[in-house]
């Protein structure tokens, strides 16, 4: 068996362990389900997801480690990731095969050739890093020793990073910049930080989920491959998952994948930014693509199956080979070798890319720029999007944007479906992070349910149990954890506004004692007062009388003479052409009209009616009420963010001690 045959079976086999996972991200206690798969391996693998939290939060999660485990082995081995691991990468190899078929063999050369576009993939990189890193200026950052020493430490590595990438010189040129240039360099990235730390808005917001490519298969999986052909849906989830904005996700889904036609590796050669930072690793492995020369015939025939365009006929890119080894097969002369290779002394230095200093600098500045100029629209800290309902366990806004990586995990596994990506309404930053829609899913949030908080990789949704969310057994004195406040739009509800009977939203309310009451009224239908002229067994005689059409059940309507007495109220048992008949009930319990003498003077029809009224001490903002509802559209009881417990700001007028109303 040859490199390639066995390449192809490890792509084969972490594409199909990568939909599994993806698959089985649901709940249940069948293998086909979660129990106990490790569904954000793959997340946890990319190095992206873990650089971009450690710079945006200062802390690294521990599953995130395995990040430290691909670049170490990326130190030691190159590229292994994009091209052995990565399923992504692997779609894209399938594809870009797909489009070379009918290539001649100067077009496949051509195609897979070298160009400075490349370049781009890493201004991407800087940029997303770049709006990671603004907190680590932020004055809190440097008020004790151990915070201080972390933000200089992550600083550091941060500032290596980026000299590292343009400090061996280009590609094309072979040219190095000198150790005054370098320091000079240095020394501008660290004034620039101290000036950004004087500024209140300097915040970070975590935007590298948008190109990651794990991140990016997995959303477009959940979100829009299976519910569209309804493939691995959750169990008892009645009719499709809905997923808000499938056609941006789906979009840009499937424009990653057709450029591949045009280009072999499209999205690995221009656009992503882990491979980017693979490429920083990767370019001083001590284990490298190597061309021996003296072997070489510049055939050129390695040049037609490098997908990578690292050059593999001249000088290799070897921070662009994503060790294919595709050259290593076609190559007659047997003059490419992947073997330990000493790093080659300055100039010229392999692996380079034609990325000059000042536009790492730009990159890295702009994304410093962009991050605290996107808030200043106040979406994440003063002004509350009524429509933006995080699920519970998130963290508060600024520091919820700090961490979600954009992965959908939590929407796949919300059972109900009410998890959606946001598309605007949080604001540019918070594209494609969780929202709550209740009128999307099968349900509201379930009050049992703490699934979301549970699967997110980079705890942007802490980590709740049941106890904790409920406010019960050792968070008594917390509260429950609430998502918001429910409010009834009087000019839309039933019973307020049309005096129609419904008390859908107190029954399917799950808090106990419930949160939603109802206040009980007897109003009078609008129409003139009746006059009861005789009595005939059961029945009372109303002349004129003919029954009226009323969308309230004949059970919800009375007969009423005085609106202050009960004793002169009277349900309506049935009706007809000039006659009522009306029920009685005696302190026993029983009783009909008959038993009592027919009213004199006018007496009206009137509807009883609970009215629902939300208790907010007690209201957890778990939307099942807003899904409930039957009116349709606009419903008549809406949850919005106020009162959220993550947010102490958050309250509808003043704080309040308690964090309630
Ligand atoms: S806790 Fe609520 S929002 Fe989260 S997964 Fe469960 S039902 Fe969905
Ligand atoms: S909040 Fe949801 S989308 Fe964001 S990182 Fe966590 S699991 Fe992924």
């Amino acid at each position: 068996m040859r490199i390639h045959h066995v390449r192809r079976l490890s792509q084969t086999y972490f594409l199909i362990l990568f939909v599994f996972l993806c698959a089985v991200t649901r709940l249940g206690t069948e293998w086909t389900q979660i129990r106990a798969w490790p569904v954000n391996w793959f997340l946890q693998l990319n190095p992206l997801s873990a650089v971009g939290t450690a710079l945006g939060t200062g802390t690294l999660f521990a599953g995130l480690l395995w990040g430290l485990v691909t670049l170490s082995a990326t130190l030691l081995l190159g590229r292994f990731f994009c091209g052995w691991v990565c399923p992504f990468g692997t779609l894209q190899h399938v594809l870009g095969w797909l489009g070379m078929r009918r290539k001649s063999f100067s077009q496949r050369v051509a195609a897979n050739a070298y160009h400075s576009a490349h370049r781009l993939k890493f201004i991407f990189l800087f940029m997303v890093f770049g709006m990671a890193c603004g907190p680590l200026w932020t004055p809190d950052r440097w008020t004790s020793w151990s915070s201080a020493a972390k933000t200089l430490g992550l600083f550091t590595a941060a500032a290596a990073l980026v000299l590292g990438t343009a400090s061996q010189g280009n590609a094309e040129s072979g040219k190095r910049p000198s150790r005054l240039e370098d320091g000079l360099t240095g020394a501008a990235v660290f004034l620039f930080g101290l000036t950004l730390a004087r500024f209140p808005v300097a915040v970070g917001s975590l935007q590298t989920g948008l190109l990651d490519p794990i991140a990016l298969l997995q959303r477009s999986l959940n979100q829009v491959l299976f519910p569209a052909f309804g493939l691995f849906q959750p169990e008892g989830l009645a009719g499709n998952r809905w997923t808000q904005g499938a056609w941006l996700l789906g979009a840009v889904f499937l424009a990653a994948l057709g450029l591949n036609l045009v280009k072999p590796r499209f999205y690995c050669r221009y656009l992503c930014p882990a491979g980017a930072l693979m490429h920083l690793v990767g370019r001083h492995s001590l284990w490298r693509m190597t061309r021996i020369t003296d072997r070489c015939t510049d055939c050129k025939r390695c040049e037609t199956v490098c997908d990578a365009a690292c050059r593999p006929s001249m000088e290799i890119l070897s921070g662009e080979c994503t060790l294919c080894g595709n050259c290593l097969v076609v190559c007659p002369e047997k003059a490419i070798t992947y073997c330990r290779a000493p790093l080659p002394a300055k100039a010229a230095a392999p692996g380079a890319v034609d990325l000059s200093r000042r536009q790492v600098l730009v990159a890295l500045g702009a994304g410093l720029f962009a991050a605290p100029v996107i808030r200043l629209d106040g979406l994440s800290q003063h002004r509350f999007p009524p429509n933006v309902i995080r699920p519970p366990g998130s963290l508060a806004e600024p520091e919820f944007l700090r961490r979600c990586i954009k992965c959908g995990q939590c929407l796949r596994i919300c059972p109900t479906n009410v998890l959606q990506p946001a598309l605007w309404e949080a604001g540019l930053e918070g594209l494609w992070t969780p929202v709550l829609d209740f009128r999307a899913g099968t349900s509201g949030c379930q009050y049992q349910c703490v699934a979301c908080s549970r699967i997110c990789p980079t705890a942007a949704i802490r980590r709740l149990t049941v106890d904790e969310k409920h406010g019960t057994g050792a968070f008594a004195d917390r509260g429950p954890v609430r998502l918001g406040a429910a409010f009834v739009d009087r000019n839309r509800c039933l019973p307020w506004a049309f005096g129609k009977p419904c008390i859908v939203c107190e029954e399917n309310c799950p808090v106990s004692p419930k949160a939603i009451q109802t206040m009980e009224t007897l109003d009078k239908l609008p129409m003139p007062p009746l006059r009861v002229t005789a009595r005939e067994d059961n029945r009372w005689i109303v002349d004129g009388f003919r029954p009226v059409e009323h969308r309230a059940p004949l059970e919800s309507l009375w007969l009423v003479k005085d609106f202050g007495n009960p004793s002169f109220q009277w349900p309506i048992r049935d009706w007809g052409d000039g006659w009522i008949e009306v029920s009685y009930t005696d302190p026993k319990g029983h009783g009909h009209a008959a038993t009592i003498e027919k009213p004199e003077g006018a007496v009206f029809l009137a509807v009883k009616l609970k009215r629902p009224l939300v208790d907010h001490a007690r209201c957890v903002g778990c939307g099942i009420c807003e899904h409930e509802c039957p009116v349709r559209g606009v419903p008549a009881i809406r949850v919005t963010p106020e009162n959220e417990t993550r947010h102490p700001e958050r309250s509808l007028m003043a704080r309040q001690p308690s964090g309630t109303f």
